[in-house]
């Protein structure tokens, strides 16, 4: 009998499983993936809170050692204009990083498993145990086909945006908004680029490179939905195209690089799930889901990690106080991120900036203050609203 069994052990499901074992709970971790191991359906741009978090869990530094680039700055090219500027730290760490999920995911099923969690991977969930009244385990099938259980307190979904424990769970789903835009990304070696992530917006499309692991370059494409479902048949040359219309001089250091990895895309649609229920919770991606664009996925779900760990530390300790804790967890996990799903919502539609808004950002080129905590706004160390109330309250 677990305290805790955690399905997904990536950014959401490795880091709730080591918080929790940290604090001497008996912890189950279960993956159909095997560790280490890439995550393909994702970029991994972690900003300065992220980084902040592995930071309060002693990783930074082995994140550091493997080697993976640290961005001290950001650049937006907006076509008429560049913007750079440094990101406002986030408790004392003012880089970003971008590491391989595998390298990253890795670090973090490792500090678990080091923690006293037991890992099991290469085991599918593919059922909840309940006993009528809530749920006390789970079912699932490793890759020789052996069927396997385990029963605990609490089952964790950290499976992801298609979690299987949130659809067994019927946990309902709100704020919902439908996929807007879809990216294209892959991985360019012999491609130097600045230490940072540079941004180029253009009408209708963006355009993000940045540098990670093993001298490669990140480079995506994004474009409106119609048109990312129409550049599929033919993503290789249609990515270059766009890369050739927004960023000329990176076009050109990719036509004498080297593609390292297939094109992986997608179209993210954005949800909030109820999270928790009678021997449940949810974490990550499973239960709150945004597009891409502003890369906040792998920060949200170490933020959230550490508040749900709270929750359930409560709730071991007090029975009774379970229920009261978790629904603390889900209010105060949708009041932080409230504003920045609306902007990142927002930043899909490919709208062109209001009259006041280009007046804003205009503004930003000759103020190298504002140009930081502008920029700080993607990174998630300067709130959404404050920036925009302080810069133009009729733009808040
Ligand atoms: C194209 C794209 C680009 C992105 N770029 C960025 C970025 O630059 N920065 C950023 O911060 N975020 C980015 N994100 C978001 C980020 O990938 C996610 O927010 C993050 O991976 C969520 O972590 P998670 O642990 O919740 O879920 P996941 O990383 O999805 O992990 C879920 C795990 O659950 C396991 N699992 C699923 N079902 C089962 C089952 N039934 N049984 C056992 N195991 C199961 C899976 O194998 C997986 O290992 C991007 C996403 C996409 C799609």
């Amino acid at each position: 009998m677990y305290d805790a069994i955690v399905v997904g052990a990536r950014c959401a499901g490795a880091a709730t499983a080591m918080l929790l074992a940290r604090r001497g709970h008996r912890v189950l971790l279960v993956d159909r993936s095997t560790f280490p191991s890439d995550m393909r359906m994702s970029n991994h741009l972690l900003w300065p809170p992220g980084g902040a978090a592995l930071q309060r869990w002693g990783l930074l530094d082995e994140l550091i050692a493997t080697g993976c680039p640290p961005m001290a700055t950001g650049t937006m090219d907006l076509g008429a204009f560049r913007l750079t500027g440094r990101f406002v730290p986030a408790d004392g760490v003012a880089t970003a990083y971008a590491p391989r999920r595998r390298i990253l995911d890795g670090l973090l099923v490792e500090a678990a498993t080091k923690a006293g969690a037991v890992l099991w991977d290469g085991c599918t969930v593919h059922a909840l145990q309940s006993d009528g009244t809530r749920v006390t385990g789970i079912r699932g099938r490793t890759r020789d086909g052996r069927a396997v259980a385990a029963r605990g307190t609490i089952v964790v979904g950290a499976d992801g945006m298609h979690s299987r424990v949130a659809r067994m769970a019927q946990a309902p789903a709100y704020h919902e908004r439908a996929a807007r835009q879809g990216v294209y990304l892959t991985y360019w070696s012999g491609v130097p680029v600045s230490a940072e992530p540079t941004l180029y917006s253009r009408p209708r499309r963006s355009v993000v490179a940045f540098p990670t692991h093993d001298d490669l370059t990140v480079v995506s494409v994004t474009w409106p939905l119609e048109e990312f479902r129409a550049a599929r048949s033919a993503i290789e040359g249609n990515y270059l195209a766009e890369v050739a219309a927004a960023a000329p001089e990176l076009a050109e250091k990719l036509r004498t690089g080297t593609r390292e990895e297939p094109f992986v895309g997608a179209a993210v649609p954005g949800f909030f799930r109820r999270a928790h229920g009678e021997g449940w919770a949810l974490v990550g991606d499973a239960g709150y889901l945004k597009d891409p664009c502003t890369a906040q996925g792998m920060t949200d779900a170490f933020q959230h990690a550490e508040r749900l760990t709270d929750a359930i530390d409560i709730g071991l300790r007090d029975p009774a106080a379970m229920t009261g804790a978790l629904a603390d967890y889900q209010r105060r996990r949708d009041a932080s991120v409230m504003a920045m799903y609306e902007f990142t919502c927002a930043q899909t539609g490919f709208e062109p900036p209001s009259p006041q808004m280009q007046e804003l950002i205009g503004a930003l080129r000759d103020d190298p203050d504002g140009t930081d905590r502008f920029l700080s706004v993607f990174a998630g160390t300067v709130p959404v609203q404050e920036f925009f109330a302080a810069a133009d309250p009729a733009a808040a």
